[in-house]
């Protein structure tokens, strides 16, 4: 239509205003707009071709269609390398058995993935503690596959695997591998570590977990973080030989505490980050 505009534009009013109207050549046999035109271009007749009304919405249909593809394949890539494992891959909200115990658990995951927006702007992180087998990493993985499912480029993994991945890259790649991996997980719109603290403990691997935690503390990047230990003992692990606890101290300013309890779940409310993750949820 602009290309048609252009031409209107430089058609040379030679004659009367009325006899310098295009000439209509052809209209649609489905609207009847006008699909061919005779314009007066500097005194000599062009014949243009103009979109009619379906073919504007075919147009905007197929513009439409390659727009979902886009974001399609933008969702599979992020799966892709998500880098979940399998049973990662399949712990979705479906497929849970809903509880009394895990019931609140569950609706408050569900909207912390529907407040996403609020969430990702506003940096809000989860610490999942509690003792082994009451659904933290599960949880955590369905929450990441949902927002996987929106779209959102998560990157969930447990601590040991992110480790060995980081070593790996070096060992394969060098420099370059490992500080792309790195780079990867601190920029992820969403990461999820899970088994904090199952990892062994040295001054490499602390270094590592104080880094990528001061990572997700700076770029405002939520994080979801599980833990088998109690707050107590996670402070005690991530506090270095000198009796510091910067990582611990980090991760408390963007991680609201979530208790997993198995018959009644609370939340520690944390002094740093008050994110209320059962908020609205009800009791
Ligand atoms: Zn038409």
């Amino acid at each position: 239509m602009e290309q048609i505009g252009q031409i209107m534009k430089m058609t040379t009013p030679v004659q009367s205003g009325v006899d310098n109207k295009p000439n209509v050549l052809e209209r649609c046999n489905v609207c009847g707009e006008p699909v061919k035109l005779e314009l007066n271009f500097l005194g000599i007749p062009k014949k243009v071709c103009c979109p009619c009304a379906c073919e504007k919405a075919k147009r905007e249909k197929e513009e439409q269609e390659r727009r979902m593809k886009e974001l399609e394949c933008e969702r599979s890539r992020n799966k892709k390398y998500s880098l979940m494992d399998e049973k990662a891959r399949s712990a979705t909200f479906e497929r849970l058995t809903v509880t009394e115990d895990n019931k609140k658990y569950i609706l408050a995951a569900k909207q912390y993935c529907e407040q996403w927006e609020m969430n990702k702007r506003e940096n809000n992180g989860l610490l999942f503690y509690g003792k082994t087998g009451r659904g933290k990493t599960t949880l955590a993985c369905c929450i990441a596959n949902r927002l996987l499912d929106m779209g959102v480029a998560v990157k969930a993994m447990s601590i040991n695997d992110m480790i060995q991945r980081i070593k790996d890259s070096f060992d394969n790649y060098g420099n370059d591998g490992e500080t792309e991996l790195k780079g990867e997980i601190k920029r992820a719109e969403m990461l999820i570590l899970d088994d904090l603290g199952a990892e062994r403990k040295t001054d490499w691997s602390a270094a590592l977990v104080y880094e990528i935690i001061d990572a997700r503390y700076r770029s405002c990047k939520p994080t979801i973080i599980t833990t088998n230990l109690t707050i107590s003992a996670l402070r005690e692990h991530l506090t270095d030989s000198a009796g510091v606890a910067r990582a611990y101290d980090r991760l408390i300013e963007i991680l609201s505490p979530v208790e997993f309890k198995g018959d009644n779940f609370r939340q520690r409310i944390s002094e740093k980050k008050n994110y209320d993750f059962f908020k609205g949820v009800g009791t």
